[in-house]
């Protein structure tokens, strides 16, 4: 059996998208800045991707800038709000200790440029609250940046009330919603958003798009000087075809959100339960405030790494932290904040499962799944000292 449950870290284009992004690139291939029909024909396009884009996240289309993907959008959205908050010597800037990388390591050079980050902690679920934000703010904050769903434990924050604070204090509010757009319902303006980044290849639709969504009247900070595409905010000649597959992916992710969700939730709760069998292993994120698609694992006495390639022997495509963080061999900085120590935090493993999944295909991820780790386990020294009580169970 071959399953791909590795959907946090890119999904498989749909062929709705490949379907949309074909006659772009064999037939309609004018430059939308140019003057002539062949250009204006594009030009047509762009706008109307651009319409239909804002339409699924409650926007307007001139709200709506095209970035080369999630990346791009969390770090223009930073500096924008560093931007816009310098011209009143606002310098202090709210996020949490479990955001992605291009939050993180964009509010770190920020730090390095006179800001102050407060890196809010989470519970031992992957949660902040509104009160913390709230408290977290002072007369100098220009932004708050926190993540709408956890990319690794999959944990969906409570952005409405947390918009609502930031609107009442008058701060920027941001979201990194890689994760939950076309998974999850959003509306900017019902939930009080000021900046959103989302990528199209996290919904079916192809890697190197996003959007950074910005509220009327948030002048974007820019990032690539040239043209005037993007209304002078992102230069660069727009990628048609992309941002024409990343228009049908959406549409087509949110008009199922909530037939996914209803096929989604029961069957990851189906794995979550088989996996919380093994013993000595817990869940991470929060049980019911999660991605439909996400389950999270550590399993005492094992290493993630061995995890991954025993699995993929089996056919399964999984992930131990995110795509980013392994490869390198410190622990996820997010398991480490829902206070996992370092030597559990190791034996981690990720299932994002795709829409497509069968209760079979549950069933056999968790069989191979309890079958590897029984196995590293066996040939594993930190789990005979456990067991022979030379050193104590922690899970
Ligand atoms: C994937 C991801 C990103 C990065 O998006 P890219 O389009 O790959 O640059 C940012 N934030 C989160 C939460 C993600 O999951």
């Amino acid at each position: 059996m071959k399953i791909y449950a590795d959907n946090a870290a890119t999904t498989a284009m749909s062929k709705t998208a490949i379907d949309a992004m074909i006659p772009y690139m064999a037939g309609t291939f004018g430059n939308p800045s140019s003057l002539h029909s062949v250009g204006q024909e594009a030009a047509e396009a762009l706008n109307d991707a651009r319409t239909r884009i804002a339409a699924c996240l409650g926007a307007k289309p001139r709200e709506i800038t095209f970035t080369s993907g999630g990346s791009e959008a969390d770090n223009q959205a930073i500096l924008t709000a560093v931007k816009i908050g310098a011209r009143k010597n606002k310098k202090h800037i709210i996020t949490t200790a479990i955001e992605h990388h291009a939050i993180l390591h964009t509010c770190k050079k920020m730090e390095k440029q006179g800001c102050e980050v407060t890196y809010l902690p989470v519970d031992k679920d992957g949660l902040v609250t509104a009160e913390q934000v709230a408290a977290a703010i002072r007369p100098d904050t220009c932004l708050v940046t926190i993540m709408f769903a956890n990319n690794e434990i999959g944990t969906i924050d409570t952005i409405a009330e947390i918009g609502a604070v930031c609107q009442q204090a008058n701060v920027l509010f941001h979201t990194d919603a890689v994760q939950a757009a076309g998974h999850v319902a959003i509306d900017v303006n019902a939930l009080n958003i000021d900046m959103l980044s989302l990528s199209a290849h996290k919904f079916h639709g192809p890697k190197g798009i996003g959007v950074l969504y910005a509220r009327r009247g948030v002048p974007l900070a820019t990032l690539i000087e040239g043209g005037a595409q993007e209304r002078g905010k992102r230069a660069g000649t727009e990628n048609i075809p992309a941002i024409m597959g990343m228009a049908a992916a959406l549409e087509e992710a949110c008009a199922q959100i909530d037939a996914t969700a209803a096929k989604l939730t029961p069957l990851r709760d189906r794995l979550i339960a088989g996996l919380a069998e093994i013993p000595h292993s817990i869940l991470n994120g929060h049980a019911e405030k999660r991605l439909p698609s996400n389950v999270n694992f550590c399993f005492e006495g094992i290493e993630g790494e061995s995890l991954l390639l025993l699995l993929d022997d089996k056919g399964v495509a999984a992930s131990s932290g995110s795509a980013c963080t392994s490869g390198s061999l410190d622990p996820s900085h997010v398991l480490l904040a829902i206070g996992r120590i370092h030597d559990v935090a190791h034996g981690s493993l990720r299932l994002s499962l795709g829409e497509d999944i069968t209760e079979e295909q549950v069933d056999y991820l968790i069989a191979a799944t309890k079958d590897v780790v029984a196995y590293l386990r066996g040939m594993s020294p930190v789990w005979r000292d456990l067991t022979t009580g030379k050193r104590e169970f922690i899970l």
